[in-house]
């Protein structure tokens, strides 16, 4: 948190979309979380970054509801979700989307049934036809319609990744959760999902990610959240995580958003490169 300018809001006075006290999680013997505590703040966009295995995915579905941690408080929207009264939680989860790092298809249904999925269950008496509608209506944003009658296993990783996207925006959630969404999606297919989640971030909707498109950094990122070994390492506005004097930090940055930011002005490059720093 060092080094905010004074046009900068306090990450602690913004209201948050999640908010996580002390949560542990544990895989057997191996402490995947380690007393993780933080806000994601209301209506914005935090990328959670760190190197492979240090706890992004698991922190992200802990953080989704979707995972019970082992110690430690989960609240989203405002519904205690470890404790929450049932039609709280499925209140919460109808304005809730997920892009599951392996995509998570049901393998068994068409990938037009894994869209309908969420639709059926959360809105029961919608017209079929309405549905059928809303559904082709998102894949032909990204030229998928014509593989909607197949099942997961024809798919290449990227059509797979892209059909998750779809069904993660079919309910319009006000609540993303993006696990590493552009890996394996080819250039215009990233192209096509940045240009959603501009238009969902301009509509409001809160974003929680882990991802390491430079674009995607640069174009969305409004906090990061650094982790490392299971530990929250910093967490603040994209330019004061850019401005960072920890040089482990520096270092896990340079990693994580390509081999091209070697030099610390080339990481300040990525994450604004229309910022006015110096
Ligand atoms: P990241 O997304 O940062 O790469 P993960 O959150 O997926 O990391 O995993 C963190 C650590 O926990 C890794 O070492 C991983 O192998 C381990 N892990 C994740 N899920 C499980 C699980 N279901 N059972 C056992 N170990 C797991
Ligand atoms: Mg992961």
């Amino acid at each position: 948190m060092s080094g905010m300018s004074s046009t900068e809001t306090p990450a602690t006075d913004i209201q948050p979309c999640v908010r996580l006290r002390n949560i542990s999680v544990q895989f057997e013997d191996f402490e995947a979380l380690k007393d993780v505590s933080v806000e994601f703040p209301l209506g914005k966009t935090t990328l959670i970054m760190g190197p492979s295995g240090c706890g992004k995915s698991t922190l992200l579905k802990v953080a989704a509801g979707l995972l019970p941690p082992d110690r430690g408080e989960v609240e989203i929207a405002g519904v205690d979700a470890l404790r929450g009264r049932p039609r709280a939680m499925s209140e919460m989860r109808k304005n809730t989307g997920f892009v599951f790092q392996d995509a998570g298809l049901w393998q068994n249904m068409t990938l037009f049934d894994n869209m309908a999925l969420p639709l059926e269950f959360h809105y029961p008496e919608r017209a079929e036809n309405v549905v059928r509608r809303e559904i082709y209506a998102w894949a032909t944003r990204f030229d998928l319609s014509s593989i909607l009658p197949l099942r997961p296993s024809t798919l290449s990783g990227g059509e797979r990744k892209l059909i998750s996207f779809c069904r993660a925006m079919i309910l319009n959630p006000n609540l993303l959760f993006l696990d590493e969404p552009t890996t394996f999606v080819d250039r215009l297919g990233v192209e096509r999902m940045l240009s959603v989640l501009r238009e969902k971030k301009a509509s409001g909707c809160s974003m929680i990610g882990v991802t390491h498109d430079a674009d995607l950094t640069s174009q969305l990122a409004d906090y990061i959240l650094v982790m490392k070994a299971g530990e929250l390492r910093e967490f603040g506005t994209t330019s004061e995580i850019a401005r960072s004097r920890d040089p482990e930090v520096r270092e896990i940055l340079a990693d994580v958003l390509d081999e091209a930011a070697t030099y610390d002005g080339d990481i300040l490059d990525l994450l604004e490169p229309n910022g006015d720093l110096f």
